[in-house]
């Protein structure tokens, strides 16, 4: 900012400079030094720090390793697929995706992801960076619950397409003017464009817990935790994968925010939608009787 400029224009006016050359000896070493100060100091402000590039302004907020997204969230995890042998791996940063969060989905420490990256800690991350994951022990579906009293229902979709993953689902729905990007809350990828089979992925919407842009019909936005299987079902089927974290995904959240079985729906099955989503395929039955408990 402009503060050390207002000073030495101060110092700098005709009558400052008379007055004090005449009264006081030795002033003009004393302003030069002034000068010197302002002047370096300024520049200080305005450089960029060290090592820093322009494209770091449009990083995501910098992670804070170690620590959950929110103190009061419960943090569960299931572990998805054991490779056996740990293997390095590459990951590419999911929207909204902390290195806490890769952490923990390898089991393999923020230290390690760090210095693999030649990254310092709590240096930011951006989505679509690709980061080695060391001795990665496969992945584990990272699910934080928040305390909220407004999620009354699940609404399950697909996609529409053989493909997917959430960064490149975030940047279509931008692309199109969507709110805030990626419509639903979680995703469930299929085993394509590098995602796991059964990966689930956490959208921002459900880290900030905001409402959802998938289901603009009887205030499911606001009501309802919106799921996607990644996968076009008037086709094919989701594979055994996606229903089992399909499975473990809605065990979990009807668990933890007394959600009953019944309001479980399809997004075809909101009050006024026309769509047939999530596909003439989908086992919705078979998914909800696979929840009732005995
Ligand atoms: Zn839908």
């Amino acid at each position: 900012m402009n503060h050390g400029l207002g000073l030495k224009e101060i110092l700098m006016t005709k009558t400052f400079l008379a007055l004090c050359f005449r009264k006081v000896p030795g002033f003009g070493l004393v302003l030069f030094l002034a000068l010197l100060l302002v002047n370096c100091s300024h520049k200080a402000a305005i450089a960029p720090p060290t090592g820093s590039v322009a494209s770091t302004r449009s990083v995501q907020p910098s992670p804070r390793v170690s620590q959950p997204p929110d103190s009061s969230a419960k943090v569960v995890e299931h572990c998805f697929v054991d490779p056996g042998t740990p293997q390095t791996i590459t990951h590419e940063v999911a929207p909204l995706e902390t290195i806490w969060r890769i952490s923990k989905m390898y089991d393999v420490s923020p230290e390690a992801i760090y210095a693999a990256n030649f990254l310092r800690p709590g240096d930011p991350i951006r989505q679509g960076q690709k980061l080695i994951i060391p001795n990665a022990k496969g992945f584990r579906n990272v699910i934080a619950l928040y305390p909220n009293s407004r999620w009354k229902y699940i609404v399950i979709h697909h996609t529409a397409t053989d493909v997917g993953k959430a960064y490149l689902i975030n940047r279509s729905h931008l692309d199109r003017g969507f709110w805030n990007g990626l419509g639903y809350h979680f995703l469930i990828d299929n085993g394509t464009l590098g995602k796991g089979d059964g990966q689930i992925e956490v959208a921002p919407r459900w880290i900030k817990q905001q409402s959802g842009a998938h289901c603009n019909t009887a205030g499911m936005n606001e009501k309802g935790i919106g799921i996607a299987l990644v996968g076009n079902f008037n086709e094919e089927l989701p594979t055994t994968n996606q229903l089992q974290s399909l499975n473990y995904l809605l065990m979990t959240l009807t668990q933890y925010y007394h959600i009953p079985v019944t309001n479980i729906i399809g997004h075809r099955d909101a009050p006024g939608s026309a769509t047939d989503c999530p596909g003439k395929r989908f086992p919705m039955a078979n998914v909800r009787q696979c929840l009732v408990r005995p």
